[in-house]
């Protein structure tokens, strides 16, 4: 029966699809240990997920939904249809605010998808971060309380339209809210309609979602508070702006590797003036 079994070289040699890729996830191993490994034998059950990964593939299917995991921030998310898939320049995020002193703070992160935001800031900070994470989807919800459970994160879960649910105040307040307007929504490449419109779309103009939790974090963040955003590389300005004209102080636009905008983050404080 062995006879017919793959090698790890038999497939990297085969004409597949991101073959080094699916095989890390599968075979939960580094890039190198693949490479180091090419004379193992292939299990029945990896190489039939392998199969049905590839199938996936050539209906068009994203990799991150096909494989069902993705790296984030070095952690493994699972991730399906009902989530974002993580993106690496949201690990930026998750940096900026692991540079604050985070003992016994209140954190919400608000739309948390997969929770790859939510679930890397309570496994990176040992310092009794208190971390919550709401969504508008129960669905997605349930793919982040899985990750969480999945990863030994301790955080609270709350199905809430924004704020709709949400009690009491935080020392910060995250999110990386569906930020894309309609025009560019019907220019979207492919694979990106395989995404929950939900976390894509942020309305007309883009930026709604932000005009909302800017105005309504005033009654969540406590005296001192940070607010920190994800945004689109060209929403820079329309945010910054929107922050300081609710009284926000300290408003910072930060970039990514790419040198694009895509942080936002401000201050708000107790007797912050509210024009
Ligand atoms: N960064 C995502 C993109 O690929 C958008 C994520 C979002 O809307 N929050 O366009």
């Amino acid at each position: 029966m062995q006879t017919n079994s793959k090698t790890i070289k038999d497939l990297l040699e085969a004409d597949y699809q991101y073959t080094e890729i699916i095989l890390q996830y599968l075979l939960d191993m580094t890039r190198s240990q693949i490479f180091l490994n090419q004379n193992l034998e292939l299990s029945d059950d990896v190489w039939n997920r392998f199969l049905d990964i590839q199938r996936d593939l050539k209906d068009g299917r994203p990799l991150q939904y096909a494989i069902g995991k993705w790296n984030f921030y070095g952690y493994d998310f699972i991730v399906n249809e009902n989530v974002l898939i993580p993106r690496p320049e949201t690990e930026l995020l998750v940096e900026e605010i692991l540079k604050e002193e985070l003992k016994d703070k209140k954190l919400l992160d608000i739309g948390t998808g997969s929770g790859a935001i939510a679930v890397s800031l309570d496994l990176e900070n040992k310092d009794n971060l208190q971390v919550s994470a709401c969504d508008i989807s129960k669905e997605a919800l349930e793919v982040a309380r899985v990750n969480a459970e999945k990863l030994g994160a301790h955080l609270d879960f709350i199905h809430s339209d924004l704020f709709e649910n949400i009690e009491g105040r935080f020392d910060i307040i995250v999110s990386n809210p569906p930020y894309i307007s309609e025009e560019d929504y019907d220019k979207l490449d492919e694979l990106l309609y395989h995404e929950p419109k939900t976390a894509l779309y942020g309305g007309i103009k883009g930026y709604e979602i932000y005009e909302k939790i800017i105005d309504q974090a005033k009654s969540y963040l406590k005296d001192q508070a940070s607010i920190y955003f994800e945004i689109g590389y060209d929403q820079g300005k329309v945010i910054s702006d929107l922050l300081r004209e609710n009284g926000y102080h300290d408003v910072k636009i930060l970039q990514d590797y790419g040198e694009k905008d895509r942080i936002v983050t401000g201050k708000w404080l107790k007797d912050s003036i509210t024009s």
